[in-house]
């Protein structure tokens, strides 16, 4: 677990976003803030906004993954709100009332209701919740 880094869960995020809208994370791979206690990217808006995400160094794999889906969070909802004022990743619980909440649970950076506390699913791991039939999502190789 030691070396889990910004790439990393970035590329949990990035699955999220892909699995539930469609979004695609665009990330400048520079540093947003030179402090060596402080990992960052930029992450690039449509309108060519950037946006610093910081990954505190020495955090756990769980704090890390928290605090970088909190800026994710936050950056996608104001990218969202320019089209189309979307709460993502929207808790499918409360369907158009308000998004998910990152949260450690049980050690595990997860997806949860903030209202009702309800584990939705593990970070990185979100998927576009079935309309129809059950379409399997591809098991990320490992
Ligand atoms: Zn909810």
């Amino acid at each position: 677990m030691s070396s889990t880094s910004l790439p990393f869960v970035l590329d949990l995020l990035r699955h999220d976003l892909e699995a539930t809208i469609g979004y695609r994370l665009s990330v400048l791979p520079r540093p947003a803030v030179f402090d060596q206690d402080v990992d960052s990217v930029w992450l690039v808006g449509r309108a060519r906004s950037r946006t610093g995400v910081l990954a505190t160094t020495g955090l756990s794999t769980v704090e890390l993954i928290l605090q970088v889906a909190e800026h994710v969070q936050d950056f996608v909802q104001e990218e969202m709100a320019v089209v189309s004022g979307s709460n993502w990743p929207e808790c499918p619980i409360h369907r158009g009332t308000h998004p998910a909440q990152p949260k450690d649970v049980d050690g595990v950076a997860t997806w949860t209701c903030p209202e009702v506390g309800v584990s939705i699913a593990p970070i990185g791991k979100l998927h576009r919740v079935p309309d129809e039939g059950n379409r399997a999502s591809p098991e990320p190789g490992r």
